[in-house]
């Protein structure tokens, strides 16, 4: 079994979730990282941040943190990777151990530990093998920006700063032994209906209304099986309608309605198939409202891909690599299939197809999140076993 210092990686996770870092406000704990390393003998021209946040239309104060460690013997390079945003409900947060469990002391903060702990986990891992002087592998630290505000910093990476990793590890929420090998794909779309506006008592006939098309559109694809889980055929996938704003007053006829909604499906074909109906249904829903003029209801509509979806083979290396080192702990893995978006979706889209491993984050994005300490130190072994060995499993 792995040795690592329990005492320096919980004293460590503490330190990293006391430090305020909401997305787009990471350098504080980007610069802990960094001195952190220094002081452990890492070279300064090792240690990078690149441009993300400058590409990022939430602009922020850094770059994704990146350091390339030369490792001390042969092998592919190994990328181990986190992110260093946490959702803003953890600013302010006072860490407490609790027995097993570290927790927030104040009851209206999160913790943190989403994703602190994956921070603390790559960094203890790099630690272990430099302070003990361990063999391990030419290895790429990653620490991500702004995950939380829809994986910005992975997606605006530039990932030809990471110095081509063979084998990639993302260490984020849940188990240790919880192995993400897939992730669902997903769409943004906004749709602007613009209407006519006229006096609701006086000339209601004047008006085109953009609600009641927003309206129209909506009923349909709810009637038509579009909405929610929606499921033709063999494919499957999921909507939302997660925003409907509009109109003024109730005396004038609304000339403006914004729906903004989403669309998710593992086939990628099929969520364009999710998009597709909501466009016909937008489309269709403003042109049947019209005014006596017969001028109808406009919409505009904007679509982005948050992530695109992306599955690894059971006998990637990264997978295989990952199963024997939590085996190395007596412990069996479990795999998963993400239904949200993980940086992973982007490191695969750079042509890094990474492994997603959990560090005993419980309940995040509340106030009732905790890390769990023993699960915690096994991700931590996990890292400090993987950089060593990925290549040999
Ligand atoms: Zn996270």
């Amino acid at each position: 079994m792995i040795e690592i210092s329990e005492k320096r990686a919980v004293e460590l996770v503490t330190r990293l979730m006391e430090i305020p870092g909401p997305s787009g406000q990471e350098l504080g704990v980007s610069q802990t990282v960094e001195q952190t390393l220094l002081a452990a003998g890492v070279p300064a021209s090792c240690i990078r941040r690149d441009k993300s946040h400058q590409r990022s239309h939430f602009g922020g104060e850094t770059g994704n943190l990146i350091v390339k460690l030369p490792g001390n013997r042969r092998g592919p390079r190994v990328l181990l990777s986190a992110h260093m945003d946490t959702v803003p409900l953890c600013v302010g947060c006072r860490p407490q151990r609790r027995q097993d469990k570290i927790v927030s002391a104040l009851s209206t903060t999160a913790l943190g530990a989403d994703d602190r702990a994956g921070v603390a986990v790559v960094l203890t891992a790099a630690l272990e093998a430099l302070e003990k002087n361990l063999p391990y592998l030419p290895t790429t630290l990653c620490f991500f920006i702004q995950e939380e505000v829809g994986l910005q910093g992975s997606r605006l990476l530039q990932a030809n700063l990471l110095g081509k990793p063979k084998l990639a590890f993302n260490f984020d929420g849940g188990m240790a032994t919880k192995m993400t090998i897939g992730a669902t794909s997903g769409v943004r779309m906004n749709a602007m209906f613009k209407g006519i506006a006229s006096h609701a008592g006086i000339a209601p006939a004047d008006g085109a209304n953009a609600i009641t098309a927003a309206s129209l559109a909506i009923a349909r694809l709810q009637n038509d099986g579009w909405l929610g889980a929606v499921k033709k055929g063999k494919f499957v996938g999921t909507s939302n309608i997660g925003v409907l704003q509009g109109g003024n007053a109730t005396n004038v006829v609304a000339d403006s309605a914004l729906v903004r909604a989403e669309a998710r499906s593992h086939n990628k074909d099929f969520r364009d198939r999710i998009v597709q109906s909501m466009v016909d249904a937008f489309t269709w829903g403003a042109s049947q409202v019209k005014n006596l003029k017969g001028e109808s209801v406009k919409v505009e509509i904007e679509s982005r891909i948050d992530y695109e979806a992306y599955k690894l083979d059971k006998d990637d290396p990264s997978v295989v690599a990952a199963t024997k080192a939590a085996k190395s702990l007596g412990l069996e893995s479990v795999m998963a299939i993400s239904d949200g978006g993980l940086d992973a979706n982007w490191l695969f889209q750079h042509d890094i197809p990474a492994v997603s491993l959990g560090c005993g984050q419980r309940n995040v994005h509340t106030t009732n999140e905790y890390l769990d300490v023993p699960d915690f130190l096994n991700a931590c072994r996990i890292a400090t076993w993987l950089i060593q060995n990925a290549d040999l499993a």
